[in-house]
């Protein structure tokens, strides 16, 4: 941890500089690096940030892609996931409805293209999918597709290699499967499933030719140490995308009132997802609004994706605030291939 003071400050810059520039030369960043991020002291935040940015412009320039969630199975979810509305053992005021009908899906489909959104995430409640709501997995993304051009991710929970096989046939681009802490701190959140069932999905889909999206939620007791081996674990699986949630701790969970977190840690955290997932998109994802309320741009400089409006079963801020949000900051949205990926081959290509 660097130990900066009014000063110092220009020691201060300079090392987190000088991280930056070992990441972008393929430096991987160690445990004590990655706590140091995390414990760093506050009136370093901006030499963090500015340091950060530069790997976030190397990788993806001023883009931001976004997403959109689609809750297509609220609630009756036999899981028993702490942070979780949806769980058999949540009291939450939420919806709950069976698979929405095609109609449905393709509604939400048109609103995710015409929100600007390169992905359109299809989720549901589940333990995994049944036979009946893979089949419909199957028949409604080759039409969306054809009528959007979206990518899809499909969030449908644990999956066999056969079903992870059968959603790369189908067309899924990718799949959503989060970590959400550590393998140390999992038990203390869920009993239903392990964080190796977790894994093992992850594995499947990565098998069965499909991009990764994982990533987890902070604020649920983990202590800096959780968030730093969940950070490396998605990592070390190379996760393409990776969500960043911040517990919002809903009513009638059992984390229910939870509040750990504050915007300049949020905004540390995002820098480690950052420095040690370089090449990964790296997107704000829920309870942006309540934790890192007016310090939310900055975090931009560190993440380059957003989910645009509502999130599973809480209500995300208007798009409109996103799309000024991002034009405020000198951004612009994207749907192309990932910046990074093909800065990757060429980096590759170079090498070789
Ligand atoms: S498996 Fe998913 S939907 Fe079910 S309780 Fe856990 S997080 Fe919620």
């Amino acid at each position: 941890m660097i130990q900066a003071s009014p000063s110092n400050d220009t020691t201060s810059a300079s090392a987190w500089h000088e991280l930056a520039e070992r990441v972008l030369t393929g430096h991987k960043l160690t445990h004590e690096e990655a706590l140091g991020i995390l414990r760093s002291n506050d009136d370093e935040l901006p030499d963090l940030l500015a340091a950060t940015h530069r790997v976030r412009r190397r990788y993806f320039g001023n883009t931001v892609q976004l997403y959109f969630l689609m809750n297509a199975k609220s609630g009756l979810c036999p899981e028993d996931c702490n942070y979780c509305s949806q769980s058999k053992i949540s009291d939450a005021e939420i919806p709950r409805y069976n698979l929405l009908n095609r109609e449905k899906l393709l509604d939400g489909a048109r609103v995710a293209y015409e929100r600007g959104s390169k992905t359109y995430c299809i989720v549901i409640s589940a333990r995994g999918p049944n036979e009946s709501e893979i089949n419909a997995v199957e028949r409604m993304v080759p039409e969306i597709k054809e009528k959007f051009g979206l990518n899809i991710c499909a969030c449908l929970g644990l999956l066999t290699p056969e079903q992870a096989q059968r959603l790369k046939a189908c067309g899924v681009a990718k799949v959503n499967h989060n970590l959400n802490t550590s393998e140390e701190h999992y038990g203390t959140i869920c009993s239903t499933h392990s964080y190796q069932d977790r894994v093992d999905t992850l594995k499947a889909v990565r098998e069965a030719g499909m991009e990764l999206c994982s990533g987890g939620i902070i604020g649920m007791g983990e202590a800096d140490d959780d968030v730093v081996r969940m950070c490396f674990s998605l990592r070390d699986l190379a996760v393409e995308s990776i969500p960043v949630n911040f517990l919002n701790p809903i009513d009638g969970t059992p984390l229910a009132g939870k509040q750990d977190l504050n915007p300049r840690y949020c905004l540390k955290v995002l820098c480690l997802f950052r420095l040690a997932n370089p090449t990964s998109e790296i997107r704000i994802a829920g309870g942006r609004e309540i934790h890192l309320r007016s310090l939310q741009p900055l975090g931009m400089y560190a993440a380059n994706s957003l989910f645009v409006g509502d999130y599973l079963t809480t209500k995300g801020q208007p798009p409109e605030a996103d799309y000024r949000m991002i034009e405020d900051m000198g951004f612009t949205v994207t749907k192309g291939e990932e910046t990074a990926i093909r800065l990757r081959a060429m980096e590759q290509a170079a090498t070789a």
